[in-house]
């Protein structure tokens, strides 16, 4: 069956100090309140050897939110799978919108760190989502699978299975516009039809599809009470033990 999983992604917040003080936070909660779900944040690069040191594997795992399309070399200021899989680190965000958008991350790009955080045993999380403009004009669905498509469908079977993919609708993302429930269902229902018809349906089954854009203590639960919907990748809530915590606790 697949996993329930609540992940934080810091983006480019937090210094060094600050982010082991959040850590420490965040693993004292879980210690004593165990989590019905998987927990996993995403920090920057430089934080991931600290907190690892720091949070019990056993309930929150630690995430990168990029790694380099590159296996190693002359690529100044990147950051390997390979490098990130040694700080001890087990996941990585990948194709996250901002890096869409931002950083001009494209489909082959991707596609590159994928099998590159594979190759590494980390498990990539795995990021689609329209923009407004495309919701509007009803190409939502389109752009998702046609991102799923040319991102991960040259995995096979085996390979896909260790994918985590994260919905969010980049019109959500840190706007504080939610997607309703049913507009996430939708969404995610569509996925899991889209991943069933190349891999089948066992495999598209034990697929976890998280549900990112302006997730909240207040809307979790809602969210993720969709049949498909398979936890959270939250932005701004995750930077705050108590909120975060709020979203984990959705799965009591
Ligand atoms: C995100 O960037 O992955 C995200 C979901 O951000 P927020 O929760 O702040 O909308």
């Amino acid at each position: 069956m697949r996993k329930n999983i609540v992940a934080g992604n810091w983006k480019m917040n937090k210094t060094l100090n600050e982010g082991i003080e959040l850590a420490k936070e965040l693993n004292d909660i879980l210690s004593k309140n165990k989590p019905n779900c998987d927990v996993v944040i995403g920090t920057p690069f430089i934080h991931l050897a600290e907190v690892t040191k720091i949070v019990d594997k056993n309930i929150i795992g630690v995430s990168a939110q990029n790694c380099a399309d590159k296996a190693s070399g002359a690529y100044t200021g990147e950051v390997s799978a390979a490098m990130v899989k040694s700080t001890g680190a087990d996941y990585v965000i990948l194709g996250h919108s901002e890096r869409r958008a931002y950083y001009g991350e494209t489909d082959e790009i991707l596609k590159n760190k994928v099998d590159l955080a594979l190759e590494n045993d980390l498990t990539p999380i795995f990021c689609i989502g329209e923009v407004l403009e495309e919701r509007e004009s009803e190409k939502h669905f389109d752009v998702v699978k046609s991102q799923i498509e040319n991102g991960l469908f040259h995995l096979s079977s085996d390979e896909f299975s260790k994918i985590v993919l994260a919905y969010e609708p980049v019109w959500a993302i840190g706007t504080g516009k939610t997607a309703s429930p049913e507009q996430a269902q939708e969404m995610h229902a569509f996925i899991r039809k889209t991943l069933a018809e190349k891999y089948g349906e066992e495999v598209a089954d034990n697929t976890s599809i998280l549900y990112g854009g302006s997730c909240k203590p207040s809307n979790a639960k809602e969210l993720f009470a969709n049949p498909d919907v398979d936890g959270g990748l939250i932005g701004g809530a995750s930077l705050n033990a108590k909120d975060f915590h709020g979203i984990i606790v959705a799965f009591d």
